[in-house]
């Protein structure tokens, strides 16, 4: 399969997702996850008339950055930012870091940001499986976070991030997003000034429908279009 074909499996599956929901197709963004895939093949992915990419690795940003300056579009961040990579990543154009996911980030990013008048989008990510394995913030502590990071002003809280359990059972995958759904619901009853709640970014290659029926806004897509990775994820999502 071709990545055309791929993209083009994907925004069937997100049509029919839609479609059976009730919600209109252009009310969830699709974000190809593009860790270790080559610009070659993020250029053909653009040519198909993809424009949103999301990278896991600082690393990566700064290699594939130049190569990928030809085509409009917008990149955010979605692995985890270790602290003392802050200054380097806010070199590149990413509009929106979706994995913030503790207050000595908000607060390192918030000041590098600060320094030159800039702001910059996040999401909060949170740990709706609850595994030890993966960042986030804990549901029950995703109010008090909120306030926190609202504090700091050159952040623009526009939502919530998760990865859902890894099982194949729908029930408890799906039990993640609804769980990402009421944290959000908290966090609009709590009443922070200065935030927005608008973007739910939840779902990947096998488990966007659930994501969607939940209310994904935004979908993060990599093995279903660009194939199998070389490494597993947790060298991806964890500290290193
Ligand atoms: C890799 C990755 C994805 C995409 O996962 P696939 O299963 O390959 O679609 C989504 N979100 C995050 C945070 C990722 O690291």
């Amino acid at each position: 399969m071709t990545i055309e074909q791929n993209i083009d499996t994907i925004r069937q599956r997100i049509q029919k997702a839609c479609k059976l929901s009730g919600r209109a197709t252009n009310e969830v963004r699709l974000l190809l996850a593009t860790k270790t895939v080559n610009t070659e093949r993020i250029k053909a992915a653009f040519r198909c008339g993809e424009t949103l990419i999301g990278e896991n690795k600082v690393q990566e940003v700064k290699m594939k950055h130049e190569a990928l300056n030809e085509f409009p579009h917008e990149q955010h961040f979605i692995g985890h930012l270790q602290t003392n990579k802050v200054k380097e990543i806010l070199k590149y154009d990413i509009q929106c870091i979706q994995s913030l996911d503790r207050l000595s980030l908000a607060e390192k990013l918030h000041h590098c940001l600060a320094l030159n008048n800039k702001k910059i989008d996040v999401l909060i990510q949170v740990n709706t499986s609850e595994e030890e394995s993966k960042f986030g913030i804990k549901p029950d502590e995703a109010v008090y976070f909120t306030k926190e990071v609202a504090k700091l002003n050159s952040l623009q809280i526009k939502g919530l991030m998760t990865i859902g359990l890894f099982s194949s059972d729908a029930d408890k995958v799906r039990a993640c997003f609804m769980r990402l759904k009421e944290v959000r619901q908290e966090i609009i009853e709590a009443n922070i000034s200065n935030i927005q709640m608008r973007e739910l970014s939840m779902g990947m290659s096998g488990d966007l429908e659930i994501a969607i029926e939940e209310g994904a806004t935004i979908i993060r897509v990599g093995t279903a279009i660009f194939g199998k990775r070389r490494y597993p994820d947790s060298y991806y999502w964890n500290e290193n």
